[in-house]
């Protein structure tokens, strides 16, 4: 049997796997002398093996736990809810990894009717003691016997209006003391049964309620969210219970080694003074910033900034810490890497690394790329006209724009429906993740900058409001106001979660300014990455963009997105519907010019980097109007006897459409099969390149080109259209003084030209994997079918860990991509190899494209900065590697 209880005093931080990052971070601040309570820690092991048995315990973990409360109650000299000297015990979960709020807890337990009297008589404060029970019963039946918590809330709103009062803290220890029994009698009355009163009863039932709470549906939702598996369990926390709620020399609260939204090194803090824990992290009283305990409890005080001093250099990390003073002695009860907002993180990572804490490799390791996403979100225009309802507290920075929704599961459904909405809560608790994940941002009448509300919307990068004081929610009436001013559910509001400012309406947002702290950090990744970074970018603006944000060249320019746009469609079809060689030359002269443009400012943004141009990739049918529309019309044109001329045209492009019409066009005529018919697309398409090249090389420019062949799946394909490209270079730039730099290669988004690799590259410079195809045809599934239909369905269900869409499937493709650069390379030293598929911008995919020595990767400009930064950390994980 495996050891499945530790106590404190035998863990250590590295231990997170097996005693969750509670228990090993408690471990460690006894190891290095920081005042903790006592305790023990059941493993996530244990857990696991109840999971594996239906919920049914290991055999021997009862019995290894009352062991070890055994030696817990010797060490204290008090014994577990005894008629003296009574032992409470709090049992906290504590996953691997931190999911603020999903899981449950229990405080006070050991509670009970000898307890009580015992624990009355020792503090000396009857009222103390009884609210310590009726929090017990609370929470036990809550979370063990599951009953509603309001039915609770009911009964003590009912007291404090008996008392004439608002506050619990006016109730009495008489009030308390009926209020417990009345607890009691709603728990029998929900539960059937009554909340144990033997102590090690209670405590069994505690830690198995514990483990099934990993099983939660909000739990479920937090780690899908966040992509941690399901089969980690959690481990759980017995610990001496430790008391903020002993009278005005006690206090609880919540701090952060540095500012979580803005990483700036400030104070930052909330605590509650004579209070639990529960109260500040369930945002039900608004609590007092952490400046003003110097002036409550300046001992403590300066105890705890001198402890937040000492972890965060101990971890070499900004720490989220949980802190109670009982009677004026100071204990942590918990400290972690604290979740923080994307400014934080790059802020934080680069001031430890200019305090000398950590290298500028360790600084680069340490911001999520992923996180970066959330730097390129608008922010409102500042020129905008606002018209400002309310201030509230700034819990985490951002603009979200969107439909008032007042519960989670409204925002759930508004939002999967692709409205953009703002979830208004009084306060958020764990159970609204759902629908936090759905909104644009959140905005919270109550609780404070540590609340619930505000650790997970900073967790997930969402902009939010808390504690925004003259907000009021209607929730029957489906209304919310700001003083005099009423919004129904559905109006629109603007959050700016950076200034905790709301407006009233829809405010425009502008793209933003790069982070300077982010620059920073950008050029330390650019200095250690081995990969190149490209971007994909079809227009002038893009590119400059992409260059904006690093891009070190352009690595796929989709052309046919130049002939999209409302202007250029009609001649694109002309040429598509010509019925002579004559007329065809007629609409490519009239789209070419535009395109050379395009080019040319494209070049002129690349200056000096290379620029990788594909000819036409889809099918032709996609730039004419849909097969039935068209019937249509036709019809109509028949039935009201129009024109002619009118209903010959549209005859015409009927019968065109059905000839291009396939079943299934993702493998039908696109790509290179393009060229020949009819070639002078591709032979004006080189045309128009080359004489771009060659304009802005006049113009004292240095373009290197790369012409790209799409959907090659033989080595006689590519020779054939490279033949036919070279030709036309031959004519425009060969002759002309100093040509500009063109090459010619291809995609590989063919499992046959993965495998044949070596033929292919007998006329490629270049290879550029097509992922996004490589994936539909290795795996045979369409995107478009398998997106938002089975696919979410196979992830949800865990037949996939991850959409291959969007992180490679390393196995399959990964390994033609392997195999694709391999043999390329044995038939052409020299060959360049990228990636240009949606992969190219994924910090997973592009770990893995570092490992099979791909040169560059590319993915849209905004991506850019995250691909910089993930190629660093991929380059860092191979270098660990190979030492
Ligand atoms: C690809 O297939 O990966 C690719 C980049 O081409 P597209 O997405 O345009 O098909
Ligand atoms: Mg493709």
């Amino acid at each position: 049997m495996p050891k499945y209880v530790y106590d404190l005093s035998e863990g250590a931080a590295d231990q997170r796997a097996l005693l969750g990052g509670k228990g090993a971070n408690v471990a460690e601040m006894i190891r290095i002398g920081i005042p903790v309570p006592d305790g023990f820690t059941i493993t996530t092991q244990a857990c696991v093996d109840s999971m594996q048995r239906d919920a049914r315990w290991p055999d021997g973990l009862w019995e290894e736990i009352l062991a070890h409360l055994a030696a817990l109650e010797e060490r204290t000299g008090r014994r577990l809810g005894a008629a003296e000297r009574p032992l409470l015990v709090s049992v906290r979960s504590g996953a691997v990894f931190s999911m603020p709020g999903m899981m449950d807890t229990i405080l006070n337990l050991g509670m009970c009717d000898a307890a009580v009297e015992a624990l009355a008589a020792e503090s000396g404060n009857e009222r103390f003691a009884w609210d310590a029970y009726r929090r017990f019963v609370q929470m036990f039946g809550e979370v063990v016997m599951g009953v509603p918590g309001d039915t609770y809330e009911h009964a003590l709103a009912a007291a404090k209006t008996r008392r004439g009062t608002a506050l619990d803290t006016d109730l009495d220890a008489a009030d308390l003391r009926a209020l417990v029994a009345d607890y009691r009698r709603i728990t029998r009355e929900h539960a059937r049964d009554d909340v144990p009163s033997d102590p090690r009863e209670q405590l069994r039932r505690a830690v198995d309620a514990v483990f099934r709470s990993w099983q939660n549906p909000r739990a479920a939702v937090y780690r899908r969210a966040h992509g941690i598996p399901d089969d980690l369990g959690t481990a759980v926390n017995v610990m001496q219970m430790v008391f903020g709620n002993m009278g005005d020399d006690s206090a609880t609260g919540v701090c952060f080694t540095r500012d979580p939204s803005t990483g700036d090194r400030i104070l930052y803090g909330e605590f509650l003074v004579n209070a639990q824990g529960e109260d500040v992290v369930a945002g039900i009283r608004t609590p007092r910033p952490l400046a003003e305990l110097e002036g409550v409890l300046p001992e403590a005080f300066h105890q705890l900034t001198d402890t937040m001093a000492r972890l965060e250099a101990h971890y070499r990390d900004m720490q989220d810490i949980e802190f109670t003073i009982e009677r004026g002695r100071l204990y942590l009860l918990q400290t972690r890497n604290g979740k923080r907002t994307a400014q934080a993180a790059v802020r934080i990572a680069r001031g430890l690394s200019d305090e000398g804490v950590l290298t500028r490799e360790e600084a680069v390791a340490r911001v999520d790329p992923a996180m970066l996403d959330q730097l390129m979100h608008p922010m409102i225009d500042p020129e905008a006209a606002r018209e400002r309802l309310a201030r509230g507290l700034n819990a985490s920075p951002g603009a979200a724009v969107g439909a008032i929704v007042l519960d989670a599961d409204t925002a759930e459904r508004r939002g999967k429906a692709g409205e953009r909405v703002v979830l208004v809560r009084w306060e958020t608790t764990p159970d609204d993740i759902h629908g936090v994940l759905l909104a644009q941002g959140v905005l919270t009448a109550h609780g404070g900058m540590t609340s619930h509300a505000a650790v997970v919307a900073r967790g997930m990068g969402k902009p939010c409001v808390a504690g925004t004081e003259g907000l009021r929610i209607d929730v029957d009436a489906r209304r919310i106001s700001f003083g005099e001013r009423t919004f129904a559910e559905g109006d629109l509001i603007t959050l700016d979660g950076g200034t905790g400012e709301v407006f009233a309406g829809a405010l425009p947002l502008v793209a933003p300014r790069m982070n300077e702290d982010f620059d920073v950090i950008g050029e330390w990744a650019d200095a250690i990455r081995r990969l190149g970074v490209r971007a994909n970018a079809d227009t002038p603006e893009d590119a400059e963009r992409a260059r904006a944000f690093g891009a070190e060249g352009i690595g796929l320019c989709r052309t046919e997105h130049m002939f999209m746009s409302d202007e250029r469609l009609p001649a694109v079809r002309e040429m598509i519907l010509a019925e002579s060689a004559d007329d065809r030359e007629a609409a490519l002269a009239r789209i070419l010019p535009m395109q050379q443009a395009d080019f040319e400012g494209i070049l002129r943004a690349m200056d000096g980097l290379p620029v990788t141009i594909r000819l036409l990739d889809p099918p032709l049918h996609e730039f004419l109007p849909g097969l039935v529309e068209t019937t249509l019309e036709v019809e109509t044109l028949r039935r009201d006897e129009a024109p002619p001329s009118r209903l010959r045209r549209a005859e015409r492009l009927l019968a065109r459409i059905k000839t291009l019409v396939e079943q299934n066009p993702m493998l039908g005529t696109r790509g290179c099969r393009l060229g020949p018919l009819p070639p002078e697309i591709s032979e004006r398409q080189g045309r128009a390149l080359a004489r771009a090249a060659r304009t802005v090389r006049a113009a004292g420019c240095s373009p290197i080109v790369e012409i790209m062949i799409p959907l090659v799946g033989f080595g006689e394909e590519l020779r054939r259209m490279r033949a036919l490209v070279e030709d036309v270079l031959a004519e425009e730039v060969a002759a002309t003084e100093s040509a500009p730099e063109i090459h010619v290669g291809t995609m590989i988004e063919l499992p046959r030209a993965a495998l044949c690799a070596g033929e292919i590259a007998e006329h490629a410079d270049f290879f550029s994997f097509g992922t996004n195809d490589l994936t539909q045809t290795a795996l045979g599934l369409s995107r478009d079918d398998a997106e938002g239909k089975f696919l979410a369905f196979y992830v949800e269900d865990g037949i996939l860990r991850t959409n291959p869409f969007a992180s490679v499937d390393e196995r399959g493709v990964g390994e033609l991509v392997r195999i694709g650069v391999e043999r390329g390379r044995a038939a052409r030293p020299d060959l360049k190899a990228g990636v240009c598929g949606e992969h190219g911008g994924d910090p997973a995919s592009i770990r893995f494209f570092e490992t099979v020595g791909l040169d560059y990767v590319s993915c849209s400009p905004y991506r850019v900065p995250i691909a910089r930064l993930a190629a660093a950390q991929a380059t860092i994980a191979a270098v660990t590697r190979d030492a």
